[in-house]
């Protein structure tokens, strides 16, 4: 039997936008109000993708790295989770910027990507619409997705995981 596929994931954005809640959701269909966060932590996982199953090594960054650290995690992995929060347009900024230093790293690769606006239970005091952030997928040419690592009723956390690692496999 072949041996199953392994793809490394590292989720990155700004301290504070629900990047562990979001892994630990997807991993314990949980959540976890704190988290400390300066934590960093790989965990791996095996999920049945498209009749395949896919074993997944996934780093929650901290957020907090200084360049190099960035670097080297964006060397590290495969495909890329980048997290903003729909509350926090200075998250929202900072997104663009991580995704040049992603293309910088691994051209002349295609770098697989998906974009997630996080907290969407946080409705009423939203600073980025659901607009912007299709917007911004669409420059990026990657998957969008609006999710709440609180409030996960229609499954959208793992939906995109999934769709990472088949972009990834897709490569
Ligand atoms: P990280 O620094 O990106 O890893 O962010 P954390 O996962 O530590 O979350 C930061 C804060 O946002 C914590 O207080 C979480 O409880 C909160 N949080 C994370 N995800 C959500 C969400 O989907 N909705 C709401 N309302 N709060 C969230
Ligand atoms: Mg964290």
């Amino acid at each position: 039997m072949a041996k199953s596929p392994e793809v490394k994931l590292a989720i990155f954005g700004r301290a504070g936008v629900g990047k562990s809640a979001l892994v630990v959701r997807f991993l314990t269909r949980r959540f976890i109000w704190e988290y400390d966060p300066t934590l960093e932590s790989t965990y791996r996982h095996q999920a049945n993708i498209d009749d395949e199953v896919v074993t997944m090594e996934i780093l929650d960054t901290a957020g907090q790295e200084d360049i190099q650290q960035k670097e080297g995690h964006m060397r590290w992995g495969d495909g890329f989770i980048i997290v903003y929060d729909i509350t926090d347009r200075g998250s929202f900024e900072e997104v663009a910027p991580l995704r040049s230093l992603l293309e910088e790293v691994k051209k002349p690769k295609n770098v697989p990507l998906v974009l997630v606006g996080n907290k969407s239970d946080l409705d009423h005091i939203r600073q980025v619409s659901t607009e912007e952030g299709e917007r911004l997928a669409a420059e990026m040419a990657c998957a969008f997705y609006e999710c709440s690592a609180c409030a996960d009723e229609g499954g959208t956390v793992a939906e995109a995981f999934h769709e990472l690692c088949r972009e990834v496999r897709r490569r």
